[in-house]
């Protein structure tokens, strides 16, 4: 009886985990954003932050092979295709072969697939999911590749690499032809019904969130989410970039990170907010590695005082850096992206959770 109680038991447990296979995933690039920059939005969240609304939590180790350092490339290629590459990669491995990358997995597999970041569509990370090239400065192949990536909706910056190219091609009309509706500005994709659009909102990279940006990476995310979910009963892969972090770290921007930090902060809540109700959505944000090793010392050291008054927020550097990663994870399968692996990884941990073979 005990024995047929607990092979009940270990059934009952392996159906719940059966049960558990998200059918959309949402993975959130913060480019640049490491542990201290986590720290510093909770500091200034006081308590609010949605970073602290995911209680699993992982590390990656994001170097690029050959154990250099990685830059935006390498980092986006290895979550895209499961493979650590060279710097400047975008989509391809070690022997700069094109490996298919998650979103042309998920349309194999009939789901629909998004990208949504504040750069330009060509730039290193949402390159790395819909382009393969030997180098991320190659902007107008990447243009190229993008148009004919399938991805049903893009929404981000860069119509020069389309529009106004030096070998005069239009690649906002031969994207027309393969069936994208094309809006130049949110408010147009905001009322639409697209099911296969692109959203090409500034000629080059978006404006920094402290300057003109608006309020435009959490409606745009939340407006792509809705509309994937419409179009597809499969489900949906997407791809959500805070590009901007990045830049503020490279140029030693406190005022502008921080900006960058709560605007990607906010779009998290909402869509922890859709997952939450969805119920079938795993959330997983991370970042492709630190920029600026931002500390965040006393402002004032004062030897007399017992204690320590506001923190300063300073950068050791302008480039990139070799630290671990946070990963939060939440929804169905987020366990899975507890403990400390390679970045490469995540790929294959969403692969083991579709069930996808390569
Ligand atoms: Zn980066």
């Amino acid at each position: 009886m005990k024995r047929i109680l607990i092979a009940a038991l270990m059934l009952a447990s392996s159906l719940a985990y059966a049960q558990k296979a998200p059918k959309n995933i949402i993975l959130m690039i913060g480019d640049g954003m490491g542990y201290n920059s986590v720290a510093l939005r909770m500091l200034e969240a006081k308590g609010t932050s949605n970073f602290e609304r995911f209680n699993s939590i992982g590390s990656v180790k994001t170097y690029s092979a050959g154990g250099r350092i990685t830059d935006s490339g390498a980092g986006g290629t290895a979550y895209a295709i499961g493979e650590k590459t060279y710097n400047g990669a975008i989509g391809v491995d070690t022997n700069k072969q094109s490996k298919p990358n998650l979103m042309e997995i998920a349309q194999k597999n009939k789901l629909a697939t998004g990208i949504v970041v504040t750069c330009a569509l060509t730039h290193a990370t949402p390159a790395s999911f819909s382009a393969h090239q030997v180098k991320r400065d190659m902007y107008e192949a990447i243009a190229g590749d993008i148009i004919n990536s399938n991805v049903d909706l893009l929404v981000g910056g860069g119509m020069k690499y389309f529009a106004k190219r030096k070998d005069g091609r239009n690649l906002i009309d031969e994207a027309k032809t393969k069936g994208y509706s094309i809006y130049t500005d949110t408010t147009s994709y905001f009322s639409s019904d697209a099911k296969k659009a692109m959203v090409v909102v500034a000629d080059d990279h978006l404006k920094p969130a402290n300057k003109e940006r608006g309020n435009y990476l959490a409606p745009a995310t939340l407006k792509t989410v809705e509309l994937l979910k419409k179009e597809n009963k499969n489900g949906f892969v997407m791809m959500v970039e805070g590009s901007q972090i990045d830049w503020a770290e490279h140029n030693n921007d406190a005022e502008y990170l921080k900006t960058e930090l709560a605007d990607f902060d906010k779009t998290i809540g909402a869509v922890l907010d859709f997952a939450q109700k969805d119920g079938n959505t795993l959330v997983i944000v991370l970042a492709d590695h630190d920029t600026g090793g931002v500390t965040l010392p006393p402002a004032e050291v004062n030897s007399l005082s017992e204690e320590y008054g506001n923190y300063a927020i300073k950068f050791s550097t302008g480039a990139h850096c070799g630290t671990l990663i946070p990963v939060f994870a939440y929804g169905p399968g987020a366990e899975k992206f507890q403990g400390i692996y390679q970045n490469s990884d995540v790929f294959h941990k969403i692969m083991q959770l579709k069930k996808w073979g390569k």
